[in-house]
């Protein structure tokens, strides 16, 4: 008796079948490999930078992964979550009772440059945002001289809380905030970031050297490239350093392939 062709004795029409059906509910690809397809993405970078002619993109922007099922948070998210902990924070009992709230940072999460500042000043101690002082208005000048504009970049303070009197940070209080500052970059992942004057570059690069003998030239943070300069605060006592700033950002610049 001739047998009735059948698809379950029929491996290549069974398999046809399956394809068929996988992709009437909408499955468009299938991994090639036999192994597990991993639910949780890799760590690595989830976005690349667009070409863009003459100058190098400031952000970056997002690609399709069209294998991955779990989407990790966004980098706001995720810097959402930190700056939460920061406002609950009482390490420092002394400064946690006298700010009228903590200055986290403010910007592009996918900035490809941060700025750090040491901390918060008495504006910033007011609105909530680093450097809207007479040193953040200066600061802002800088980043247009750049040809850039205070939202393109990230702008966070080594400190969250504002010390009495601006005095420099203590030691302890750096202590207290340094995974903060560490997790705020782990998130952002920064190419390139300057370092506003001696306490954020010191503390960053774990050095005793003067912020005369640091700024100018380029030094490495975790993988990223540093580069140190005068505060915008010492600026406004001695504007006859601007002109080294503005050879520091140049310098900066160009390595970034920002053209002016
Ligand atoms: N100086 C800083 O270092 N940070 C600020 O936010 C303001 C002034």
């Amino acid at each position: 008796m001739q047998q009735k062709k059948n698809s379950s004795l029929n491996p290549r029409h069974a398999a046809k079948q399956k394809l068929e059906s996988i992709e009437r509910a909408g499955v468009t690809h299938l991994p090639r490999s036999k192994k597990p397809v991993a639910k949780v993405p890799s760590p690595v970078r989830d976005e690349v930078r667009p070409a863009a002619a003459g100058s190098q993109p400031m952000t970056t922007a997002k690609v399709e992964r069209p294998h991955s099922s779990a989407k990790p948070p966004s980098r706001l998210v995720q810097l959402d979550i930190i700056r939460q902990e920061v406002a609950a924070c009482t390490k420092c009992a002394h400064l946690a009772s006298a700010r009228t709230q903590t200055v986290f940072g403010v910007g592009n999460p996918q900035a490809r440059l941060c700025f750090i500042g040491e901390a918060p000043g008495a504006d910033e101690d007011r609105t909530g945002e680093p450097f809207v002082g007479r040193a953040g208005q200066l600061l802002t000048k800088i980043i247009e001289a750049c040809t850039l504009k205070r939202e393109d970049v990230y702008i966070l303070n080594v400190l969250k809380c504002r010390p009495p009197d601006n005095r420099p940070p203590l030691p302890d209080e750096v202590a207290n905030c340094r995974g903060f500052l560490n997790r705020q970059l782990e998130v952002i992942k920064p190419e390139f970031i300057c370092c506003l004057g001696t306490t954020a570059s010191q503390f960053l690069l774990s050095t005793d050297e003067t912020i005369g003998k640091l700024r100018g030239r380029f030094h490495e943070y975790q993988g990223t490239t540093v580069l140190c300069t005068y505060h915008p605060s010492y600026l406004l006592r001695n504007p006859s350093a601007k002109k080294d700033v503005w050879e520091d950002m140049k310098t900066l610049l160009k390595r970034m392939g920002i053209e002016l």
